[in-house]
């Protein structure tokens, strides 16, 4: 049995979680997710038997990705969106993926005290972005914390990104469906657009189309051909040319009116639909379950590698002999590779002599 499945699960919070109410069950979320954010290894042994707990419990919510530069508008829109669902009846989530917040120390995304309506409602739980590490960190930890979320009941959990960088890439890894915000001059710039979105965007969103409509309907159009182009090559779970698929939708909206936010709900609810019925929503899961596997193999091996006290040994010298250009850079990798395999405990292999010596 592995630790995860030995440790005992932080019963207090699990029980919180799952069957607390109002204030208490937010405490339990917000104790459990600061427990899986810590780095202590001791931490970390209680956070995965947690979340394994947990795990039969969740997986039942729609997770909503939504990104956008700063400015756009997103804090407004997520705060219009989560009063409206929660006049559905739904309860809301709201994460952040904000890589900046451990570079820089200060988070583009900011603290979220903006949505002020939304957090202090008693249906909705909003956690800002986890700082420290690199964005594989942060995502991860983002990824479990919306496990946590779902096992308390919440229904919709929204992950919130900057349009920068990679952040993208990795909330619509983990999200059923990715929302891009964009200003009503988005058009102006397709290039822009092209290499932000059109790969990942389920639903492009023209807000403050109040501000100016004549640019709002201009972006719609502009961004729709732009998308049909894009469909014709087919990405794997979209096309054009067949109904039972969904076709990425441009619409425009005001956040701060609340216009459009009934209808924005409306698609989603169709995509939500159509991806069920045409199986696509399973193995979008699946690749996103599997994908998240991978990578956390590879980061714990890349950390285990660098940890490594023969390849801490041996790293600085080969780095030299590369830089000189007397090793390749492929054997030296090699070299290292072999050392950190066989030299692990239970190895039956033993490393090859040094290219070097
Ligand atoms: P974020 O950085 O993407 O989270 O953007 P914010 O939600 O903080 O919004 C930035 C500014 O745009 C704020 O002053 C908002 O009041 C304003 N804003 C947001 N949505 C709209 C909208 O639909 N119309 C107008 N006119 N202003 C908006």
């Amino acid at each position: 049995m592995n630790d995860a499945a030995c440790a005992k699960p932080a019963q207090g919070w699990l029980h919180g979680i799952l069957h607390g109410d109002g204030a208490t069950q937010r405490r339990a979320v917000a104790k459990a997710i600061t427990l899986l954010e810590s780095t202590r290894p001791d931490h970390r042994r209680e956070a995965d038997a947690l979340l394994n707990a947990l795990l039969p419990h969740a997986g039942r919510a729609f997770r909503l990705g939504i990104s956008g530069v700063p400015g756009v508008g997103k804090s407004t829109f997520i705060e219009a969106l989560g009063l409206h669902l929660i006049g559905l009846g739904h309860r809301v989530a709201v994460l952040a993926v904000d890589p900046s917040s451990s570079v820089s120390g200060g988070s583009i995304l900011g603290d979220k005290t903006r949505m002020e309506r939304l957090s202090t409602h008693e249906r909705a739980y909003i956690r800002p972005s986890p700082s420290g590490g690199n964005l594989g960190g942060v995502a991860a930890k983002t990824r479990e914390a919306m496990l946590v979320c779902e096992a308390a009941g919440y229904d919709v959990v929204i992950v919130e990104t900057v349009g920068v960088g990679q952040s993208e890439t990795a909330v619509a890894g983990m999200t059923d469906m990715f929302c891009v915000l964009q200003l009503p001059n988005a058009g102006d710039d397709l290039q822009a657009i092209k290499k932000g979105i059109m790969e990942l965007a389920d639903l492009v969103v023209i807000n403050k189309a109040d501000l100016d409509a004549d640019a709002a309907t201009r972006a719609q159009a502009q961004i729709t051909s732009a998308l049909r182009l894009l469909g014709l090559h087919g990405r794997p779970d979209t096309a054009h040319h067949d109904e039972a698929l969904w076709h990425p939708r441009v619409i425009q909206l005001s956040a701060l009116s609340g216009q459009g936010v009934a209808e924005f709900w409306r698609l989603v609810s169709e995509f939500r639909h159509l991806q069920q019925a045409n199986g696509r929503w399973q193995v979008r899961r699946q690749q996103q379950a599997k994908a998240w596997m991978w990578e956390r193999i590879d980061s714990g091996l890349r950390e285990a590698f660098a940890q490594h006290p023969a390849v801490q040994d041996r790293l600085p010298a080969l780095t030299a002999e590369v830089l000189a250009e007397r090793v390749v850079a492929s054997v030296a990798a090699r070299e290292l590779l072999e050392m950190f395999a066989c030299t692990r405990p239970g190895s039956a292999c033993r490393p090859s002599p040094s290219v070097f010596s």
